[in-house]
């Protein structure tokens, strides 16, 4: 178990140095603010949707601790090519995944790469840094657009 929370740790880190999909996204046709006041995490997501259903480009910026930011970074990667309703149902896996009690096995078949997270069910006050542009990119894609998303 401690090898794969050091392996967790490291994707993590990984993710917070270098953050994939990191930058405004010109010309998105959507866009929105979230804002997590525990912890000061604010970040942007940028979305270009294909109609109203497939995502071909996600960006996010902004600044916030490394949970976050991986998070933000992870979930660009995965949402990236997929429809809307497929970013939907990943976001009710993470968030499930991230509320889940300490001792709920995780399915990394069905998580993959988000298992990392599974760390922060010890820490209540980080489940908020982890789906912060989770509960944004949602909210860009449910299409209220340009209004503020808080974690309160
Ligand atoms: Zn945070």
């Amino acid at each position: 178990m401690t090898e794969l929370r050091e392996l967790y740790q490291q994707v993590i880190l990984d993710h917070n140095r270098n953050p994939r999909n990191f930058g405004a996204l010109e010309n998105a046709d959507r866009h929105k603010e979230g804002y997590n006041p525990l912890c000061g995490d604010h970040l942007h997501i940028y979305l270009n949707v294909d109609g109203e259903d497939l995502i071909t480009d996600i960006h996010f910026d902004g600044s916030g601790c490394a949970i976050s930011k991986a998070s933000a970074s992870l979930m660009t990667q995965m949402v990236k090519g997929k429809t809307a309703q497929e970013a939907r149902d990943a976001f009710e896996r993470f968030q499930s995944l991230v509320t889940s009690e300490m001792d709920t096995p995780v399915d990394l078949e069905e998580v993959g790469k988000l298992a990392v997270f599974a760390g922060v069910r010890e820490f209540p006050m980080r489940v908020k840094c982890a789906t912060l542009a989770w509960h944004t990119m949602k909210s860009a894609l449910d299409g209220k657009h340009d209004s503020q998303i808080t974690t309160e």
